[in-house]
């Protein structure tokens, strides 16, 4: 068998559509502000492109930037007004943030009515409920992502690899919530391979390059990639069997690659996503999505 490739691109598109068509119908712009906390790089790159899909799909979106030397006391007011401001539906801190300043404390500050990335503990309570909730953008990603295949997932067995508050646990819950038998795995998990060998569904979102390799996925899997690495010249050998990485590594010194050995694994997959273009489009449409319902939740 042969996996089918996961577009995570058009699946996103489609979502993005959605949100947008539902935003023309609201009568009112939904507010996103996403605040980030210093001059992280990647953070700069993810805060703006946020605030943008925001525009583009018809929402408000705010981008508030703030000196690396901003006290922890400065960051729990400006939380407290954005909760105060009726204009602003989501809220998002970028993450990491600097040293002084403790997350736990700023993401328990939030709202949770607000709480766009779904990681505050109300939230986290509500998923492993089963009520209405706004889930974290990526796993409930990957969610669309598997119904995009029109694979059931009552009564399947799934493996999550990777028990991060942000990606494995809300993951695990979301297929429980839907009736799949739920294995979790992680860094202290004996016998990997044979129990990523029993899913009939596997994601993957540990951060370690291409470590879910091909005889670890039974035949007719669904895989999930999460993880984004990018790797150098030291993995040459082992992305020598795919021809695309291994050109894409001579090219640009450089290539990303997710946790599962793509080219291996899509020989037994049944549905695979690729690294990029597969779950990684997805969350930043999610993240757009529980704007809008936060918006509804709260206005109408
Ligand atoms: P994390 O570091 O918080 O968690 C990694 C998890 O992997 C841990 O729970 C750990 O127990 C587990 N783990 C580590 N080594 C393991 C091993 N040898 N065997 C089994 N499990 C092991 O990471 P995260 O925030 O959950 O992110 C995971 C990956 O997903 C990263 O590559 C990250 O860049 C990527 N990610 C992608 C998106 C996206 O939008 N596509 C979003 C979030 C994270």
């Amino acid at each position: 068998m042969t996996g089918r490739i996961i577009d995570g691109k058009a699946v996103a598109r489609e979502t993005e559509e959605e949100v947008a068509a539902e935003v023309r119908l609201l009568g009112f712009q939904p507010g996103l502000t996403a605040v980030r906390v210093g001059n992280d790089p990647a953070s700069e790159i993810y805060v703006r492109s946020k605030a943008k899909k925001a525009e583009e799909l018809g929402l408000r979106g705010e981008q508030r930037v703030f000196p690396d030397s901003m006290s922890e006391d400065e960051l729990l007011a400006e939380i407290k007004r954005l909760n105060e401001d009726p204009s602003v539906d989501g809220i998002l801190v970028q993450l990491p943030l600097p040293r002084q300043i403790d997350a736990r404390k700023v993401i328990d500050a939030i709202d949770p009515a607000k709480d766009v990335d779904g990681f505050h503990p109300v939230n986290v309570g509500l998923l492993h409920l089963g009520r209405p909730v706004l889930a974290p953008c990526t796993p409930a990603g990957v969610m669309r992502l598997i119904d995009s295949t029109k694979i059931a997932i009552e009564g399947k067995h799934a493996v999550v690899i990777g028990r991060s508050d942000i990606v494995g646990k809300p993951m695990a819950a979301l297929l429980l919530q839907r009736n799949a038998t739920v294995t979790i795995c992680h860094s202290r998990t004996a016998n990997l391979e044979s129990i990523v060998r029993q899913g009939d569904i596997v994601v993957a979102a540990v951060g370690k390059p291409l470590m879910v390799t091909g005889s670890m996925i039974r035949q007719g899997a669904v895989v999930i990639d999460v993880g984004i690495n990018r790797v150098g010249p030291e993995l040459a050998q082992r992305l020598a069997h795919d021809e695309a990485k291994s050109r894409l590594l001579a090219k640009n010194g450089s290539v990303l690659v997710g946790d599962v050995d793509y080219a291996r694994a899509a020989e037994a997959a049944s549905w695979i996503t690729p690294v990029p273009g597969g779950v990684g489009p997805m969350t930043i449409a999610m993240l757009m999505r529980n704007t809008v319902t936060a918006a509804r939740w709260r206005r109408q």
